[in-house]
């Protein structure tokens, strides 16, 4: 039998006071979603309406070779006035024709609006009706925006789910819907865990395939798998789904919590959710214990970027005795955050929204150990002596559930241990330096 969970602390940060800021922000926009999103769904096509600097920006961010054959694309749009608009229209249903034609194997196209002026002038999301009707019943078309005036970094993947929940099957039979994109490998982990606790009717939205999309009614229990799914949330609530709040799935304390959450609405009894889960339990424990030693009474820095800042800020502290200064969120949802801003420890300071050169203020006067952030800002950072770990790499690495627990400690650990093997190379460790 594993050790009982920490108890919450006796003061939380539900009810600290929120710095909220608008000012400029340093974010990537909400096409980076497709990155991930690509992979999940494996008929799926991304085709961004938007300008070369969308094209660079995924091609450059995905890394795609130039003989693989992506799952996303851009359709580049010029300089058009309104007057233009028929033409524009006209141009988008020959290239979603072409690329159907050519790649049989779609049967999911997202059209993905982006920032230029001529793009906004485009109502892509009739555009979708129209391209659904024409390309049925073997290619659904669906819109949504993943322009950086309106959405950041991770939201690109809530506004995707979001225009999904519409089309997705009534149902009035009991289940429980996992929403958020993991990795292959991860999602199979969880599905064996929620089996072994018994619980039958499991689906995941995005599902992997069109032909497995989830169907969602009045008894859907839905279980966030990330934390920036807010409008996905609200359009499943729409659809009479039920939002079971839980900490979210990092390191064991999370993960414990977050498989209790779905015991506890499907009537699991205890001794069940104890053997299925006292033994990966102890395994992450153990990694967690092992990889985490550099990190304890270290402080750490979030500026605000994949909106994972919160449930990760809570890991740190309980699991990794690690001190969060600041934890920068770019929208602090209560309903989905609560749980875990129970159990983050008093002494942070909130912020939702970013000014970045005030921030970037308050980095330099705290002087943390470690600071979260963006890729611009990570190498000034780091030439101003801060260690830092990239936000994005959260993101793109598998970090949930029990077995990648030890892997989520080290790598907050690698950017101290780097910077003490450099300070030894050159003679002068720091005071404190992990050894
Ligand atoms: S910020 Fe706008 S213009 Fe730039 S890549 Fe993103 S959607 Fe395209």
């Amino acid at each position: 039998m594993n050790a009982p969970l920490a108890p919450p602390p006796a003061r939380g940060c539900r009810d600290t006071p929120v710095l909220k800021e608008r000012g400029q922000r340093e974010v990537f926009c909400g096409l980076t979603g497709i990155i991930w999103l690509h992979r999940k769904m494996q008929d799926a096509f991304f085709l961004v309406v938007g300008s070369r600097t969308c094209a660079h920006l995924l091609q450059s961010a995905a890394g795609v070779m130039i003989f693989a054959e992506p799952r996303f694309g851009t359709a580049i749009l010029e300089e058009k006035d309104l007057a233009g608009l028929a033409d524009a229209n006209d141009e988008l249903d020959r290239e979603v024709a072409r690329l159907i034609a050519r790649r049989p194997d779609i049967r999911q196209l997202f059209l993905v609006g982006s920032c230029p002026s001529e793009v906004i002038k485009l109502d892509l999301a009739r555009a979708a009706e129209r391209l659904s009707v024409a390309h049925a019943p073997h290619v659904r078309v669906l819109a949504y925006s993943g322009s950086g005036i309106e959405t950041t970094f991770t939201q690109g993947e809530d506004a995707c789910l979001a225009a999904m929940v519409p089309t997705l099957p009534a149902t009035d039979a009991p289940g429980l819907l996992v929403v958020g994109a993991l990795p292959d490998v991860v999602e199979d982990q969880m599905r064996a865990l929620l089996a072994a606790l018994g619980i039958a009717s499991v689906a995941t939205l995005p599902a992997r395939r069109a032909d497995a999309l989830p169907a969602v009614g009045p008894q859907t229990r839905v279980l966030l798998a990330q934390p920036f799914l807010g409008d996905t949330l609200a359009a499943l609530e729409r659809r009479g789904a039920v939002h079971l709040p839980a900490p979210f799935p990092f390191g064991e304390e999370g993960t414990t919590r977050w498989l209790a959450a779905a015991a506890a609405a499907f009537d699991v009894p205890a001794e069940r959710f104890a053997a299925a889960t006292d033994a990966p339990r102890a395994r992450a424990r153990k990694a967690v214990a092992a990889a985490a030693a550099p990190l304890a009474g270290r402080s750490v820095f979030f500026f605000p970027d994949s909106q994972l800042e919160v449930p990760l800020a809570r890991f740190l502290a309980r699991e990794c005795a690690m001190q969060p200064i600041e934890v920068g969120t770019p929208y602090l949802h209560g309903a989905i955050l609560g749980p875990d801003l129970d159990l983050l420890p008093e002494g942070p300071a909130l912020s939702e929204g970013q000014d970045v050169d005030r921030q970037l203020d308050r980095a330099r006067a705290a002087r943390p150990d470690l600071t979260v952030c963006g890729l611009g800002l990570a190498n000034p950072l780091e030439a101003e002596g801060l260690a830092t770990k990239w936000a994005i790499e959260l993101v793109f690495s598998p970090v949930h559930f029990y077995e990648q627990a030890g892997d989520l400690a080290a790598l907050f650990a690698r950017p101290l241990r780097r910077r003490a093997a450099l300070g030894a190379l050159r003679g002068q460790p720091e005071a404190g330096d992990p050894a």
